[in-house]
């Protein structure tokens, strides 16, 4: 009787392990293919000239448009950058309609030929510094912009004068085809993206708003080729971002009675600040792998390893050992939104008693969180009647994109497999924040690709960093994209 039921209990975990192999290798590859011929676009990405492109990539980056966070932009780089563009592409220029917000942000506008809902494309014309101390690592000058060794060289190559450089040459020569678009196409080139973007951005998304506009997609920067998670390149990985964080900075003042050191107090500002702060690191908001992290991880799963698969395709029993490796790898940003103690002040004397002591909690929100959700969790925890809390500034979590239920991210993938071929599609989860963000409410859906390639040995390096570089190898497929987005929409 034992034996049997020991046989039995052993029989069904055995049929338990099988369905979870089963589930594995039975996931769905994810891998897009187009279903038409690809002869006519293959020829048309032969006979870009790469080198043209490459060099107008580089002559951009001789424009230092650089954003700073406190410091005024200088707009004589920014209003020769654009004299430059009109001048490089005069027949993109004789289609497009220009507009200057704020003087220094562009809006370019291709009429369509029916009034259906525009599309666009989201970018910034402004660059960050090179970190003082740092000028003399560069291989060339920052601002030189060099072709050579397979690269375009310089700040900007790939964040993101190079998108710029892709959309205009796309138009210039679709115009010169004598092809006019179905639906109105949009470049949208904000001015400040890497200061938060308040005088480009947000100043068109209203400028757009107050005329009623409002697209089916908008493609903003982010998003990039990888290779898959199991090293291989073939497919490669397609992340086009159909969700992103957002941040919200909080201050936090305490106040308590000052006075001389002499008083023999032991309790200040300083000291309740503090208990406020450790609190708030060691009591993280609960999380949970879910919504577009989730469906980006299981996506990118299908290019990956055994257990990979064997995790993702058993969610419904694996979803806390994955909880697990992101928390032990210290990926939480894929589980919760994160708070971190980043400014902090008070006391100014050796021997007074600080009366006041304030800190500034730098957070990103998870697309689940609003800033509002934050707030009311951090006082929970702190709880402490004489800690006042102020929302700083703060940017909600732009509502994100299913991937499963959307025909603009299918057109988008179909669109990038038409001109790199077969394609594992990966909706992607971004941890940073956009310009995109602020057109949020004016688009359909909001999607994050920029075909750049970050492949084990092709690799784009250096953003925000030294020696920014993009490859050469593949800018006739990006601008080809541009094209085919537009033709096809
Ligand atoms: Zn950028």
């Amino acid at each position: 009787m034992l034996k049997k039921i020991v046989v039995t209990f052993l029989f069904l975990i055995f049929l338990f392990l099988s369905i979870l192999v089963f589930n594995a290798l039975t996931m769905p590859l994810g891998i897009t293919t187009y279903p038409e011929s690809r002869d006519d676009i293959v020829d048309r990405i032969n006979k870009i000239d790469t080198h043209t492109v490459a060099s107008r990539i580089a002559e951009s980056i001789e424009f230092p448009t650089v954003s700073y966070d406190d410091d005024p932009v200088d707009p004589d780089a920014f209003i020769a950058l654009h004299e430059w563009l009109n001048n490089t592409y005069p027949s993109a220029h004789l289609v497009l309609e220009r507009e200057l917000i704020n003087d220094l942000s562009l809006v370019y506008k291709w009429k369509g030929a029916s009034d259906c809902n525009p599309i666009g494309f989201v970018t910034h014309l402004d660059v960050v510094p090179v970190e003082s101390g740092t000028e003399d690592e560069w291989t060339y000058p920052p601002f030189k912009g060099v072709v050579s060794d397979g690269f375009v060289w310089g700040r900007g190559a790939y964040d993101t004068k190079n998108t710029i450089i892709y959309f205009l040459e796309a138009v210039e020569n679709l115009a010169n085809r004598g092809f006019t678009p179905r639906c109105d196409v949009y470049l949208l080139a904000g001015h400040d993206e890497e200061a938060g973007g308040q005088n480009g951005a947000k100043e068109t998304a209203s400028l757009l708003r107050s005329r009623n506009i409002h697209f089916s997609w908008l493609i903003d920067e982010g998003g990039s080729f990888s290779a898959n998670l199991d090293g291989s390149t073939a497919p490669m990985v397609a992340n086009i971002g159909v969700g992103q964080r957002g941040f919200a900075n909080i201050k936090l003042t305490v106040r308590a009675k000052g006075g001389s050191t002499a008083r023999g107090t032991e309790e200040t500002a300083i000291t309740k600040l503090s208990r406020a702060i450790l609190t708030i690191r060691e009591n993280p908001m609960p999380g949970r792998l879910d919504g577009v992290p989730e469906e980006d991880l299981i996506a990118r799963a299908r290019g990956g390893l055994f257990y990979h698969k064997l995790i993702a395709a058993n969610t419904w029993l694996l979803r806390p050992v994955a909880e697990t490796i992101l928390e032990s790898k210290g990926q939480v940003n894929y589980l919760r939104s994160t708070a971190a103690a980043t400014i902090i002040s008070g006391g100014d004397k050796f021997n007074l008693l600080p009366q006041q002591a304030s800190a500034i909690i730098g957070v990103r929100l998870h697309p689940r969180d609003t800033s509002e959700d934050v707030m009311k969790w951090l006082k929970d925890i702190v709880q402490a009647e004489d800690i006042k809390f102020e929302l700083i500034s703060f940017s909600d979590p732009p509502l994100p994109v299913d991937p499963n239920n959307n025909k603009d991210f299918n057109f988008v993938s179909n669109s990038i497999a038409a001109v790199y071929g077969s394609i594992r599609i990966v909706p992607s989860f971004l941890t940073s924040a956009t310009d995109g963000r602020y057109y949020r409410d004016l688009t359909d859906s909001l999607f994050n690709f920029d075909a750049d390639m970050f492949l084990p040995d092709n690799k784009n390096s250096g953003g925000h960093g030294t020696d920014e570089r993009i490859t050469t190898s593949h800018l006739a497929e990006a601008v080809v994209l541009y094209e085919v987005l537009i033709e096809t929409h």
